[in-house]
């Protein structure tokens, strides 16, 4: 058993409270992480609040990043001492998984939001009382955390994880969904809507891959303004373009060839069918709006619809691909990023929902 010291969900919508949790000894295919530091994303505020399948207690928490203390007998491409980043799990063995596909893992929805081993148990306690202790595969939002070689992306020491606990959710589903999804390349023209880690991240993908036209929609002027520091080429602010469709259709001569959404909002991805060119794709990164979906519009121009998980990362690639475009200079994620002392958890979460910031970083002291 270890003692950990977590930010603990009592029930929904409440305030996190840290205090010491038991946690198991990792099982045969585990390992114990002694997290250095943690990225908050919006899906912690999400399952704060009781979004999908959320049983309370639970320790949120999923961009864990730290050093590999102990490991389980049947771990083998990990050891004591390794640093790592830490992505969602996934079960390795499904048909999709199989496929390369292991954001779509059958045992997914078990694996994140549900919080428990494949087995059902939980791997945490306080006062003999279960605590859910698996989000993602990780609940990061502590001193030590378990995990596994799936999901564990071992990194070199020049790999600062202060900051890149800040890249293994929100950046990578905002670059894959460009990279790896959306029609995008030199001389395309993607609009993101949202302006929050997902669609900066998806900025700064486009124009790494020469994307000529890349419009930031939101209706902050500070993000808007990281948008064009980062690569945005034109931006709309809803607030002051309230006609967003035709608005995007101007920008882009016509119609755009992708778009993305972030903000999970119907009538944004309304108005972003309404301003896809012909054969143009948008892709939902930001959850469920019932926007209505003109099919006919859809049709008739070739348009299409996708929803889009973790960037269809696949294990920890997506996360290599952005480490490799960080390397080459093409993916300045670090000017998004404010740290906080992992106490201060709360308060990261509520400057996250404010907009004040955009990326919070928990520290844990020691590291
Ligand atoms: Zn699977
Ligand atoms: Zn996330």
């Amino acid at each position: 058993m270890v003692k950990a010291l977590a930010a603990v969900a009592w029930e929904r919508g409440a305030h996190l409270s840290v205090e010491e949790l038991e946690l198991d000894d990792p099982r045969d295919d585990e390992v114990l992480v002694k997290i250095a530091a943690c990225g908050v994303c919006h899906t912690d505020v999400k399952a704060r609040d009781g979004y999908g399948s959320v049983v309370f207690p639970i320790v949120l928490g999923h961009e864990g990043a730290g050093t590999v203390l102990e490991v389980g007998r049947a771990v083998r491409d990990l050891a004591p001492g390794d640093r790592v980043l830490l992505v969602s799990d996934y079960c390795g063995r499904c048909a999709r998984c199989r496929a390369g596909r292991t954001a779509y893992c059958e045992e997914g929805p078990l694996r994140t939001f549900g919080a428990v081993r494949p087995d059902g148990s939980t791997r945490a306690r306080i006062g003999g009382e279960a605590v859910r202790a698996s989000f993602f595969g990780q609940s990061a939002f502590s001193t030590y955390a378990l995990a596994s070689e799936r999901n564990a992306l071992k990194v070199s020491d020049e790999i600062p994880l202060h900051l890149f606990a800040a890249t293994t959710c929100g950046m990578v589903t905002g670059a894959g969904a460009v990279l790896q999804v959306l029609p995008v390349g030199p001389g395309r023209s993607l609009a993101v809507l949202g302006t929050g880690t997902v669609g900066l991240a998806a900025v700064m993908a486009a124009r790494a891959v020469g994307a000529s036209i890349i419009v930031a929609v939101d209706q902050r002027r500070t993000r808007l303004e990281h948008a064009r520091a980062l690569g945005a080429t034109h931006v709309i602010d809803t607030g002051t373009h309230p006609d967003l469709a035709q608005s995007l259709r101007e920008i882009s001569n016509g119609g755009c060839d992708a778009i993305l959404d972030t903000t999970g909002s119907g009538e944004l991805q309304l108005a972003a069918v309404q301003g896809l060119a012909v054969l143009g794709q948008l892709g939902i990164a930001g959850g469920g709006g019932e926007p209505g979906v003109p099919l006919g519009t859809l049709m008739v121009g070739g348009r299409s619809v996708r929803g889009i998980i973790q960037g269809d990362s696949s294990g920890t690639l997506g996360l290599q691909r952005l480490l490799g475009l960080h390397r080459a200079g093409m993916f300045p994620f670090e000017r998004l990023v404010r740290h906080y002392p992992f106490e201060e958890v709360n308060q990261a979460i509520e400057d996250s929902l404010s907009g004040d910031t955009v990326k919070p970083v928990l520290l844990f002291s020691g590291d």
